[in-house]
């Protein structure tokens, strides 16, 4: 990790231009990016031209985070196992938030999942459970060691074996340029929804906080809702991709030390925070980590705020939510709790 000198402090800016219009209008899109639906509600002045720029934009994510799209940066560090590849900025920026994760969440995050993902099949229009000798024969690959970044130069290497795959964080990063540029270009309300990931920019057109809902990992409709502004919240559940085999469910979320999917009694998490890059790395970070581990990282830290489903149905959510969370009328899977500090 010789290479690992400097942080980059940084968040592209798109070059959106602010207006002299005084008009504030609504502009909506939806669009099918990063293998997900992305829509956006946008309020302010020349907001058609910060929609364009922001789709643009997203676009331009593809070509530098898919693990599967051919000549994306990610991917042809994974073909080229073994060589340093030049590779966007913000990918070095990614790699590097992604690095200080992996650490601060004692591995339970990683960005060197892929060569796991692969082998669950879930770049595959079919997934399968894999043989155990082929699980433990990729688990040397799951480790950070094996990633070196230049940052004088952008190159990344990557030993021959390992794999990147920044699906788990890629949003969230989005989600905050996307926020950070908008916001610059004198938006003054957006609401964004990455597959379900949310960032809100500013509050609802009409003063009042949005009232965001957290989906119900058992069926259909919500637990219950967040009431927020200039927050990403940001869920990571095993309901969200799975498959079914025998009478077991397997999702996409993997234990790194293991290298089956996590199975720590939460069906989901759900985070609420400034920043969208950390609240989806924490999002797949604690529902990997299970309620009790979560907890007392949260504790650590109450930089975030968060709401966990368990198995059980029960929902637990931080102290700062009581006042902003309500339960869905007629949620009866489980009880609501407080997390004490
Ligand atoms: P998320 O929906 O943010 O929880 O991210 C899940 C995606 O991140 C998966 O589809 C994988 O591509 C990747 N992933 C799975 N397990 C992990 C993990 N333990 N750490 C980091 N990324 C992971
Ligand atoms: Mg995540």
């Amino acid at each position: 990790m010789g290479y690992r000198t400097r942080m980059i402090p940084l968040l592209l800016s798109l070059g959106l231009m602010s207006s002299c219009s005084k008009e504030v209008t609504e502009q909506t899109a939806e669009i099918f990016a990063m293998n997900t639906l992305i829509s956006m509600n946008i309020w302010g002045i020349d907001s058609n031209e910060a929609l364009q720029q922001s789709e643009n934009y997203i676009y331009s994510v593809e070509d530098k985070f898919s693990t599967t799209r051919v000549e994306s940066d990610i991917y042809t560090v994974n073909q080229q196992a073994g060589n340093w590849v030049t590779v966007a900025e913000e990918v070095i920026y990614v790699l590097d938030y992604a690095l200080t994760m992996t650490e601060e969440t004692n591995n339970c995050f990683s960005p060197m999942m892929f060569p796991l993902v692969e082998l669950w099949g879930f770049t595959q229009p079919r997934q399968q459970v894999p043989d155990p000798a082929e699980i433990k024969a990729v688990l040397p690959y799951i480790d950070t060691a094996l990633l070196e970044i230049d940052y004088e130069n952008n190159m990344v290497r990557i030993e021959e074996g390992a794999k990147l795959d920044l699906g788990g964080i890629t949003k969230g990063y989005v989600g905050d340029v996307l926020a950070t540029s908008l916001r610059d270009s004198g938006v003054t309300s957006a609401l964004i929804s990455l597959g379900g990931n949310i960032y809100t920019l500013g509050k609802k057109p009409d003063g009042s906080f949005w009232n965001i809902g957290i989906q119900n990992p058992y069926g259909a409709g919500s637990v219950g809702s967040v009431t927020v502004y200039d927050r990403a919240i940001i869920t990571s559940g095993g309901y969200q991709r799975y498959f079914i085999q025998g009478d077991e469910t397997f999702w996409h979320i993997i234990d790194p030390i293991s290298g089956y999917p996590a199975k720590s009694g939460l069906a989901s998490v759900t985070i609420i925070s400034e920043s969208g890059i950390y609240g989806d790395c924490l999002s797949t970070a604690l529902f990997v980590m299970g309620l009790e581990d979560a907890i007392a990282f949260w504790r650590n830290r109450q930089d975030f705020d968060v709401v966990f489903i368990t198995d059980e149905g029960d929902i637990y959510i931080t102290p700062d939510l009581r006042e902003h969370f309500t339960l869905s009328k007629g949620y009866q899977s489980g009880e609501l709790k407080e997390i004490l500090p």
